[in-house]
């Protein structure tokens, strides 16, 4: 009989996942009015103020909010193998 009792308990958490938020291009329609489809050309909301606040919903570079941006959500597995592939 063995009495191996001593096992390495690792605490790190295997399975949390990490999920990273980021807005891309913006895609409000500026020509709406008109009836046609032109976007301001702005790739990557940047908030325009700290967390928290109402400036931090507003782009910094095109001024629209956060809304009008393209949402991506990444899922990052701290996985020791790497990430999967694309
Ligand atoms: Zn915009």
């Amino acid at each position: 009989m063995h009495e191996n009792n001593e096992y390495n308990i690792k605490e790190e958490r295997k399975n949390s996942k990490e999920r990273i938020v980021t807005y891309e291009e913006c895609r409000k329609n500026h020509a709406a009015s008109i009836g046609k489809y032109a976007v301001d050309g702005c790739c990557e909301f940047m908030p325009s103020g700290d967390e928290g606040t109402a400036a931090a919903l507003r782009c910094a570079a095109c001024g629209c909010h956060r809304n009008f941006h393209k949402k991506v959500v990444r899922q990052i597995e701290s996985f020791r193998h790497g990430f999967s592939k694309p």
